[in-house]
């Protein structure tokens, strides 16, 4: 069986001595874990971060990548940095990068690409706003996120992470029920299907308010592999908490 991954994103939170703190704390309570698990940090601690994870068995992520090699390109992080630090998993395409900073399909999908030629696990973000939801919209705009994606790499697509994330659901308390949140997974797992033999062993993730309280039920449904997990992956006791009940 698979090993389910519980991904935290810190976004932009922490401190030298605030990630000190929380990775002393799930390194103490996580010793009976039976799943992956990754912090996804601000590029400014990758270092530290790199550091205080060796020997762990927590993975060292990215939230982001360039989706240039090399040049000026000022502000920039490139994939080949990242490797330098011995990063493992990288986000791409999460819904604030995409609102923000005008991230298409089609740079995520180079991204993604620029990720796994360094070595880097690139997981990959989907998901509907509100709107798109309430116009039944949800599969039409995952399934067009998640192409471009299949498009741009091809045969190594059995490679990445896909996450699904609920634009809705993120940061705001709200969750994708366990039974919808199922219902486009299944549509994602389909999809990659139709692209590759390998689709069983690629993780797909929830994200959008995933904590303590809900987590299991969420981790039990057939296409859930994992979480990726914002505000409840700054607190060591609900992180600790979703990580054991996942498998
Ligand atoms: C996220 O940022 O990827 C996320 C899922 O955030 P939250 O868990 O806070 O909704």
């Amino acid at each position: 069986m698979k090993k389910q991954l519980i991904a935290g994103n810190w976004k932009m939170n922490g401190s030298s001595v605030a990630n000190e703190t929380l990775l002393k704390a799930l390194v103490a309570g996580m010793a009976s874990a039976t799943c992956q698990v990754a912090v996804c940090v601000p590029a400014p601690y990758l270092a530290q971060v790199q550091g205080l994870v060796a020997g762990t068995g927590i993975e060292l992520g990215a939230q982001d990548v360039s989706q240039h090699e090399a040049g000026a390109f000022t502000g920039e992080v490139s994939a080949a940095m990242l490797r330098d630090f011995a990063t493992r998993y990288c986000l791409v395409g999460h819904s604030e990068r995409r609102q923000y900073h005008g991230e298409t399909d089609v740079v995520v999908a180079v991204k993604a690409l620029r990720a796994l030629a360094a070595g880097i696990t690139p997981i990959v973000c989907v998901g509907e706003t509100l709107e798109e939801r309430e116009a039944g919209r949800t599969e039409e705009v995952v399934k067009r996120q998640l192409a471009a994606v299949i498009h741009a790499n091809g045969h190594c697509i059995s490679e990445i992470v896909v996450a699904y994330e609920p634009v809705w659901a993120i940061g705001t308390g709200k969750t994708a029920s366990p039974e919808e949140a199922q219902q486009v997974h299944a549509v994602l797992r389909a999809q990659l299907r139709a692209a590759t033999a390998q689709a069983e062993r690629v993780l797909i993730l929830y994200g959008g308010s995933m904590n303590a309280a809900n987590a299991a039920q969420l981790l039990s449904q057939q296409d859930i592999d994992g979480g990726l997990v914002g505000g409840a992956s700054l607190k060591p006791t609900d992180f600790l908490t979703i990580i054991a009940a996942a498998n």
